[in-house]
């Protein structure tokens, strides 16, 4: 069982103290015994400890930097929203394929912005040029951001923020249990809680650091009977020997303890495994041993987003993930909506 994420180091930006929230985290990491540096550049944090990349790395992923968010321009997040909303960014979590990898460089520590205050004032700009049309804002585009919550409660002011609106949805997606706290946030079913899923061979090899399907799931369970509306992102699927059965037995265990209704407002996504070169050379430095497959000749080749391809299944394979997948669901699940396959 992964326990509620500790970090190991916390850096406290000078502006950041300007916030009630910056204040209460300080004091709280100080009362916790944590150590905690002032920083006013990112490269002092850059230059964390550790004799190679692979500590430095590892330190980082467990460094918290208490920081002020100064571009508030939120970028675009399609398909399953229409602005991210930055909150975090980084993340404990070590999958071998996640994107944060490319996406952060060399940041890879994670970093809370307290000025949730003026991030909900751009949110209220944004609702507004779209009225009457409703809003969603996706909170998990570059961290998963429940693994840290339970420190900043960040999220659950967020949650409660997007209660109150009349056209603003929140939604995001974790790969972390501890959720505990936001049972209580007054929802309003405005927020759309989704668990990140896969089999057990996957997560078993490819997700450390992050809590296992048996807790995803029972925090699900939690989920669902606090009221919030629930979906569930198969991602990545990726095919290795036995996958049809792996994903079929999780799909069972998912119906089995899913109470009956939760399963009638229930969302699925499904997006399967890609990944660009500059993504592969990271992850063989980031994660040397790893077993995940990253061959291109054995996939296809795909525009991506800036130019880079991206190799993704074959069409065949693809085919075949579509037609496994959507017919569990519609075996299991026969009210859900199937969002996307990508
Ligand atoms: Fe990346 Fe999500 Fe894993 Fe964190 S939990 S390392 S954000 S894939």
């Amino acid at each position: 069982m992964v326990k509620p994420f500790v970090p190991q180091l916390v850096y406290v930006e000078p502006r950041a103290l300007e916030y009630p929230l910056g204040k209460e985290l300080y004091e709280k990491f100080k009362k916790m015994g944590i150590e905690i540096k002032d920083t006013t550049s990112h490269n002092q944090i850059r230059n964390l400890p550790g004799d190679n990349h692979f500590q430095k790395y590892r330190v980082a992923k467990s460094t918290l930097v208490i920081g002020v968010r100064k571009t508030l321009k939120f970028d675009t997040s399609k398909p399953s929203a229409e602005y991210a909303i930055p909150f975090v960014t980084g993340c404990m979590g070590h999958c071998h394929y996640c994107y944060l990898q490319t996406t952060m460089g060399d940041k890879p520590y994670i970093r809370t912005y307290v000025n949730t205050e003026e991030i909900f004032d751009i949110a209220s700009e944004y609702m507004k040029e779209r009225m009457p049309e409703e809003t969603r804002f996706e909170a998990s585009c570059t961290s998963d951001i429940v693994g840290v919550d339970h420190l900043t409660h960040t999220l659950k002011r967020a949650i409660e923020f997007f209660g109150k609106t009349e056209h603003g949805r929140l939604r995001f997606v974790t790969k972390f249990a501890h959720v505990d706290h936001l049972l209580d946030a007054e929802h309003n079913g405005r927020t759309r809680f989704r668990f990140s899923i896969n089999d057990h061979y996957i997560i078993k090899n490819f997700e450390p650091g992050t809590s296992r399907l048996d807790e995803r799931i029972e925090a699900a369970v939690k989920v669902a009977e606090a009221g919030y509306p629930l979906g569930f992102i198969i991602a990545p699927i990726y095919l290795h020997e036995g996958w049809k059965e792996g994903y079929g037995e999780m799909m069972e265990k998912l119906a089995s303890k899913l109470p009956a209704f939760a399963k009638k407002d229930l969302t699925f996504e499904m997006i399967q495994h890609r990944f660009t070169k500059p993504a592969k050379r990271v992850i063989e430095k980031n994660y040397p041993m790893t077993k995940l497959e990253l061959d291109e000749s054995a996939r296809k080749w795909k525009w991506g987003r800036y130019g880079i391809g991206k190799y993704v299944y074959q069409d065949d394979e693809q085919e075949q993930i579509k037609d496994t997948l959507t017919g569990y669901i519609r075996g299991l699940f026969p009210e859900a909506k199937l969002e996307y396959f990508t």
